[in-house]
């Protein structure tokens, strides 16, 4: 038996939003780390594209540069195994979450930032925008996806958008633009939801980045293949001589309020209060035997998979009591998982290229350095018939049960 304490120590948030460069950067415990070469720091001021797939104004990665970016989370297990490899070579990637599952999944998203990732947004549900019947509902995929994420973060989140399929619409890029908000394609799509196992994923990438010799790689942090085959990536970017740049925000993403009030709605029992402070901070072992995540230092530890607790009814001060972990779905073997949604039907994206701020949004805030249509890819569909009524619990669930089956 297992007997956890709810400690009372404060944690100071180390981050003045998830996705500046002034975000948490703990030292780093691997000598021969991965780490990261350079820092960026993006001007979204007009909604700016990049990724070369899609968007071609800003070709900012020199060679032999990488990017890493992951879709479609925070997810238990695949999240997780995805931070704690990018720990344990030290490096950072940006995260494009999903608002349901950043509810779902609130301290696993908080992890993402606290650890000094950048995380960014992918709609509330992964609706495809351009298949909405409406500008409106588009809109409200994405305003609510960032009002949910910020919600679940504890704090402003980075202007960093990336439309679900890639596929966007001219419509959205202007309201994107208006928003100072920017888009990001890819350079390299990973297809990690059909690519097994993590080798075979790892040579295919690999063997892309040597054609292009840099790139903005996509990812999904919510197959455990994917969370396997990141570490096996890490040692052959490092192998082959890669250099990882860190994207960071100039400014925080203003939310707006009508869709703040929305997500409020479906967060009652999501603490506010608390929320940045780190499980291990807040639930330690003090009889049987201590979880590695517990015993490792902090900056390498993992977040806890196996007693995760959830406050959900938070005193003003302090968390009040341990509560059953989050009612996470029992994942399936990876082997097993059936691939999301076969192809889509191939919808011919906007040629339209985002108005180029002058000068390039892109500036080097690391060591010193130097210095954006739509091909459909085969994603996950949603089968979100809206759920304002419904626990954000439910929410994640729903969308679990959408990737992967009931
Ligand atoms: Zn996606």
């Amino acid at each position: 038996m297992r007997f956890v304490v709810i400690a009372a120590v404060s944690f100071a948030a180390a981050s003045a939003f998830a996705g500046t460069a002034e975000a948490a950067a703990p030292a780093c415990a691997n000598p021969s780390a991965l780490g990261v070469a350079r820092t960026v720091e993006i001007d979204t001021t007009g909604g700016p594209g990049f990724g070369l797939e899609h968007y071609k104004a800003y070709d900012f990665l020199q060679p032999r540069e990488v990017v890493l970016t992951f879709d479609d989370g925070p997810q238990k297990f695949a999240t997780e195994g995805v931070l704690a490899a990018l720990a344990a070579e030290c490096t950072k990637a940006t995260f494009f979450t999903i608002g349901k599952m950043a509810l779902g999944y609130p301290e696993i998203i908080r992890e993402v930032a606290h650890a000094g990732h950048t995380v960014g947004t992918h709609t509330w549900s992964h609706k495809p925008i351009a298949k909405l019947k409406t500008f409106e509902e588009g809109r409200d995929e994405i305003e609510r996806g960032i009002s949910a994420v910020k919600r679940a973060v504890g704090g402003p989140v980075a202007p960093f958008f990336r439309f679900p399929t890639l596929v966007d619409t001219k419509a959205a890029v202007e309201y994107l633009g208006k928003r100072n908000i920017a888009m990001f394609s890819t350079d390299i799509d990973s297809f990690d939801f059909k690519l097994q196992p993590p080798d075979k994923l790892v040579q295919s990438v690999m063997d892309k980045l040597e054609k292009k010799g840099k790139g903005i790689l996509l990812f999904h942090d919510i197959h455990k293949n994917t969370a396997k085959a990141i570490p096996l990536l890490l040692t052959a970017l490092k192998d082959k001589g890669y250099k990882i740049v860190h994207l960071t925000a100039k400014a925080p993403l203003e939310t707006l309020a009508e869709y703040d009030a929305l997500i409020e709605k479906d967060t009652k029992g999501l603490p506010q209060v608390g929320a940045d402070r780190p499980t291990s901070s807040v639930v330690k072992t003090i009889s049987g035997e201590a979880p590695a995540s517990e015993t490792a230092p902090a900056e390498m530890a993992p977040p806890a998979a196996a007693q995760q607790q959830l406050t959900v009814a938070p005193a003003p001060t302090a968390p009040v009591a341990a509560t059953p972990a989050v009612p996470a779905p029992s994942a399936p073997a990876a082997a097993t998982e059936p691939t999301p949604a076969a192809a889509e039907p191939v919808i011919k994206a906007s040629e339209a290229t985002p108005a180029a701020p002058s000068p390039s949004p892109v500036a080097t805030v690391g060591e010193p350095g130097t210095t954006a249509s739509i091909t459909p890819r085969a994603e996950g569909a949603d089968s979100d018939k809206s759920g304002a009524t419904k626990s954000y619990i439910e929410l994640a669930k729903e969308f679990w049960d959408a990737w992967f089956g009931k």
